[in-house]
């Protein structure tokens, strides 16, 4: 890229407003606009569910930075600005208010929103979602002593939630259609683990249980009617069902997408003049023979913020990072790293009876991922081991005796 040519982001995340900071860290000298359709400047959404909702982190605390630091550093940050279409063929956006901005490279980072389910009752006062900071200050002046809060879906938001809730002085029930929480992305131990953790911190759980109906009165929620007519109390609902990307403006305009813009290595689509980064992509995985696989976190959006800076600036390409993830609940911290894919084999390392332990997803010896509870050593260690592609058996992981540091190496 030149000094003389523009680059337009599109959605002012974590993953916007990382890629406009790494251009200028590699020196790029032309324009850079940031467009965004919330009235914040970038900020962290993992803190919503947990601290902020806790009372713990205010809004200021939550910007990844100051304000001053985009002017400062020559990048045009544009709050409520919706970026209505793409032309490719002009290489130009259009705004919601008809404004026309023309590019030579374009990032598109939109992200993701929660996942819409048509349940008679959704609309009513006191049902929310959680996915930005205005939906977080509803919930939170909403949540507080003796407010029995419902949790429709038992996934890491819904359990981050319901432990707020609780630390707040209110009550929670999780109601999870599947068998048990986190199914499809945990291992049967960390979900066993973690119900059982918030039960015995007094949060109720109904799993394999449909929802019919929100029920109200007087347009206010008062509970969640089951598919089996069970009526579940509640003063407010949080729907918490997984996300959707924000893949509308690309597929639009002819790109592949139907479940996340499709990248590559650099981040770059199927159009040269147009990288695609965060929640709204689907990617190669190196670390896993280029399996395509759509991650929806943070390290992720500074991955690919990474890879698609490199790539404009002709730089060479990021080291392939490990993915990863983390989960804050009560006291405990949850750390996830890899993905377990064709896993065929589970190793704990630790005995979830006593607190910390981990769970290594294996394949023919080789560690494909590792989830932790409280145990940042085996974390750390498992990260090395999925990225240097181990190969380790069952007894070395499991023996208390073996340094898992020492495994690593
Ligand atoms: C409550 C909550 C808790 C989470 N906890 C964790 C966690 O513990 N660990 C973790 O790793 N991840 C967590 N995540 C996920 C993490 O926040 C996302 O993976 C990350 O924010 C993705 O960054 P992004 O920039 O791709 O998308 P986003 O941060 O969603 O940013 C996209 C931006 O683009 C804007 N946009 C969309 N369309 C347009 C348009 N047409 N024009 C202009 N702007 C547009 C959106 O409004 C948004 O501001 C959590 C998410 C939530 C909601």
């Amino acid at each position: 890229m030149n000094a003389n040519e523009r680059v337009i982001i599109v959605g002012a995340g974590h993953a916007g407003a990382t890629v406009a900071m790494q251009l200028r860290k590699m020196d790029f000298a032309g324009d850079i606009i940031l467009l965004g359709d919330e009235r914040f400047s970038p900020y962290q959404r993992p803190p919503l569910s947990k601290a902020y909702l806790a009372g713990e982190e205010d809004a200021e605390s939550l910007k990844l930075w100051p304000d001053e630091i985009y002017e400062s550093k020559g990048i045009m940050l544009v709050q409520s600005a919706t970026v209505a279409a793409l032309d490719r063929a002009g290489k130009y956006v259009r705004l919601a208010d008809k404004t026309e901005v023309s590019y030579d490279c374009l990032v598109i980072a939109t992200g993701s929103r929660p996942r819409e389910i048509a349940l008679p009752g959704i609309h009513l006062a006191g049902v929310h979602r959680l996915h930005t900071i205005e939906d977080a200050d509803g919930l939170k002046a909403a949540i507080g002593p003796g407010k029995r809060v419902a949790l429709v879906g038992g996934g890491y938001i819904g359990l981050e939630v319901a432990a707020s809730v609780v630390g707040l002085g209110g009550s929670a029930v999780v109601i999870e259609q599947q068998d048990r929480v986190l199914a499809g992305v945990a291992s049967v131990p960390l979900s066993d683990y973690l119900r059982r953790a918030h039960e015995d911190r007094g949060v109720e759980f109904l799993t394999g249980v449909q929802v019919a109906r929100i029920e109200g009165s007087k347009g206010r929620v008062t509970g969640i009617r089951l598919g089996d007519d069970r009526l579940v109390p509640c003063d407010v609902a949080v729907v918490c069902v997984g996300v959707v990307p924000n893949t509308g403006l690309a597929v639009a305009a002819g790109l592949d997408g139907a479940n996340g813009i499709v990248v590559d290595h650099d981040a770059r689509t199927a159009d040269p003049a147009i990288f695609a980064i965060g929640d709204v992509t689907c990617r190669p995985m190196p670390l896993y023979d280029d399996r395509m696989f759509c991650l929806r976190s943070v390290p992720n959006a500074l991955e690919q913020a990474k890879q698609a800076a490199a790539a404009m600036m002709g730089k060479p390409r990021p080291k392939p990072e490990v993915p990863w993830f983390w989960s804050h609940q009560f006291d405990l911290k949850v750390q996830i790293a890899g993905v377990p894919f064709d896993a065929d084999d589970l190793v704990l390392r630790g005995d979830p009876a006593a607190g910390a332990f981990s769970a290594f997803h294996m394949k023919d010896g080789r560690v494909l991922a590792v989830e932790t509870v409280d145990a940042p050593l085996e974390f750390a260690a498992g990260k090395q081991m999925i990225l240097r592609k181990s190969v380790l058996s069952r007894e070395q992981l499991v023996d208390p005796r073996v340094e898992v540091t020492a495994l690593a190496v």
